[in-house]
């Protein structure tokens, strides 16, 4: 027997979402995305990271995992504050474009400034539009640096960063700006690390930078 979810305006209710409390306008976008149950790693980390707490988790790319730590962040943004709240790091302009991607999508009821910030562009686009208020920069950490030195990347309001795919971007030698952007950001900020492996650097860098991170 299998249950009929449908409505008569085509949207999926998800009710498998609405053991996280999640704000109408999210559970909405969500709905109109067609999810109706949490993946694993966004059953175990959502609360957690509503929580406030910091997590280190095992995920593959195809999990969920942008919504596992997408969808927190958007749930305790702050509407209407000026400056940068949360810092997402990926290794490449893919993944931060995809990123990107997922956060319009689920902020779309929000009105969630978004910003994608990568190598090899020009950076007058990319200082214009964090000039005019961005909420959310996604962005590959070498670029993150280059803006944060510029005095043009402000993370004295951050409240959140995430580290997607983080052994990736080990991997393709970014540890030491990595460090430094951990290192210039608020210390009462949450700290959320994503990656497919958990090698010795990994859980190094996460004792070194987070606090009493929770493991899914
Ligand atoms: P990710 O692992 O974040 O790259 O997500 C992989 C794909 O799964 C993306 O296309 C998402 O839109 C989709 N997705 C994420 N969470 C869910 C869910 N709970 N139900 C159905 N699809 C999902």
């Amino acid at each position: 027997q299998t249950m009929d979810n449908s409505r008569p305006d085509g949207l999926c209710p998800a009710s498998g979402f609405l053991q996280f409390g999640l704000k109408p306008q999210l559970m909405q976008a969500i709905s109109k995305l067609g999810y109706t149950t949490p993946t694993p790693v966004q059953e175990r980390a959502i609360p957690l990271l509503l929580s406030g707490s910091d997590v280190i988790a095992q995920a593959q790319t195809g999990t969920g995992k942008t919504a596992a730590f997408m969808l927190p962040v958007l749930q305790t943004l702050k509407q209407g504050q000026s400056g940068i709240q949360v810092l997402v790091l990926t290794p490449t302009r893919e993944l931060a474009l995809q990123v990107a991607q997922a956060a319009l999508e689920y902020g779309s009821h929000l009105n969630t400034e978004v910003l994608a910030v990568y190598g090899g562009q020009p950076y007058g686009p990319q200082i214009k539009r964090l000039r005019q208020g961005v909420d959310i920069v996604v962005g590959t950490p070498g670029r993150l640096l280059d803006l944060i030195k510029k005095k043009e990347l402000d993370l004295s309001r951050l409240s959140s960063i995430i580290l997607d795919e983080a052994d990736e971007m080990l991997s393709m030698g970014f540890v030491d700006d990595i460090e430094e952007i951990l290192s210039t950001s608020p210390s009462e900020r949450q700290t959320a690390l994503f990656s497919a492996t958990l090698s010795p650097k990994i859980i190094s860098m996460a004792k070194k930078y987070m606090h009493a991170p929770q493991s899914v």
